[in-house]
């Protein structure tokens, strides 16, 4: 039986996890944003933190998707340089290794990046440049996942989808569609989807989230999706939900930005436990870490809090993040193996136990981490020693 007693955030924050669903853009640390707008000349709506939190609604129930959207013309104004672009990459990566994020997928649209005039290649460049000094520094892997967006022309998604295969195997590993989902279907976007398609990219696509079941279907059986981002209403339609789950399609949940968007009414009303008894697989994520004002932990602590889900299940939708991730098989093997293990010294009661330390001269095929670690990475810091 699990105890009475909730958890503490403390607790999951150690947590061994994954974030599937994060946007570059709605991710940047709010004291960025300001040295950012003062170094390159923006004009911001205000010229403080609290002002800023203000004007760009953080963290509040902004009632529909289109309105919750308005906070990235604020974040994109200060994103529009290569080195600005390495920077925000950089501290995403090293604010979710300090919450003990070991595999992040973060998402984007390079097209609303060159305002300056970058290259798409530039834009590309720079933000992988940032996640890798963050890996090499902590260790989280991260790769990227390249956005269409639903609302700007199909002609730029087709752009956006061969920039992404230009970078299949070099740091990019899937497409996406995002942006307002009502009045802009998937399949008006069809060329992307099939250039993807016919270089064996994988696919992931926001659906479900401010358009109903429909728009599930045409994602996954006219664009291909592998993955699904939200899919909030894919509990109005049964045969659907039940084809995901035959296949093993996961679901990318971002609980309280599902909220916000007015996708769901409140965090104890959220299908994703729904659909978690029903079997289906269910990641956890954040979406925007500055937007929504939350982190991997703060979902899954809210998961426990306020949905009463146990410790079990966290670990079972913690290890759905791993198995869902878009890396090659055998790495998530590794991943799932270590996983599997260290989350063995997370228990119900709130104790952790110390991890097993390796006796001097054991060889490195008996440590789990040396066996993730690719040809010509150093080795990880520690994330528990970052400060
Ligand atoms: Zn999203």
């Amino acid at each position: 039986m699990e105890p009475e007693k909730k958890l503490p955030l403390s607790f999951f924050e150690r947590l061994p996890k994954t974030d599937l669903h994060v946007h570059l853009d709605g991710s940047l640390r709010l004291s960025t944003i300001l040295e950012l707008a003062k170094q390159d000349g923006v004009a911001l709506p205000a010229t403080t933190e609290a002002g800023l939190r203000d004007a760009m609604n953080l963290g509040r129930n902004c009632g529909t998707l289109v309105e919750y959207l308005r906070a990235f013309d604020v974040t994109l104004q200060v994103m529009q340089t290569e080195e600005a672009l390495f920077r925000v990459a950089y501290e995403l990566a090293e604010d979710a290794a300090r919450e003990s994020v070991r595999s992040m997928e973060v998402r984007y649209a390079p097209m609303l990046h060159g305002r300056l005039g970058l290259k798409m290649t530039q834009v590309v460049e720079a933000v992988l440049a940032g996640l890798r000094a963050a890996q090499q520094r902590y260790g989280i892997e991260s790769t990227v996942i390249i956005c269409g967006i639903r609302n700007i022309s199909a002609e730029v998604s087709l752009e956006m989808a061969e920039l992404a295969v230009a970078y299949k195997n070099r740091g990019v590993v899937a497409f996406d569609l995002a942006g307002a989902e009502y009045d802009h279907p998937a399949k008006h976007h069809k060329a992307a989807f099939q250039l993807v398609r016919d270089n064996n990219i994988n696919v992931t696509i926001h659906a479900g989230e401010a358009y109903g079941p429909e728009s599930i279907a045409q994602a996954i059986h006219f664009c291909g999706a592998h993955r699904i981002g939200h899919g909030c209403r894919l509990r109005e339609n049964g045969d659907l939900l039940h084809y995901m789950n035959d296949h093993r399609l996961p679901l990318e949940c971002c609980p309280s930005s599902n909220v916000q968007t007015g996708a769901v009414r409140d965090l104890a009303s959220h299908p994703l436990k729904l659909y978690f008894s029903l079997g289906l697989r269910v990641t956890i994520n954040t979406d925007n870490r500055l937007v929504t004002d939350t982190t991997v932990s703060k979902e899954l602590w809210l998961c426990h809090t306020e949905m009463n889900m146990p410790l079990r299940d966290i670990k079972t939708m913690i290890l759905a993040g791993f198995k869902s991730s878009f890396l090659p098989f055998h790495v998530k093997q590794s991943y799932l193996r270590q996983i599997n293990e260290e989350l063995t010294r997370f228990s119900a009661d709130g104790k952790i136990a110390d991890a097993p330390t390796r006796a001097t001269g054991d060889p490195p095929w008996r440590d789990p981490a040396a066996r993730l670690l690719r040809p010509s990475e150093p080795p990880a810091e520690s994330v528990a020693s970052v400060s």
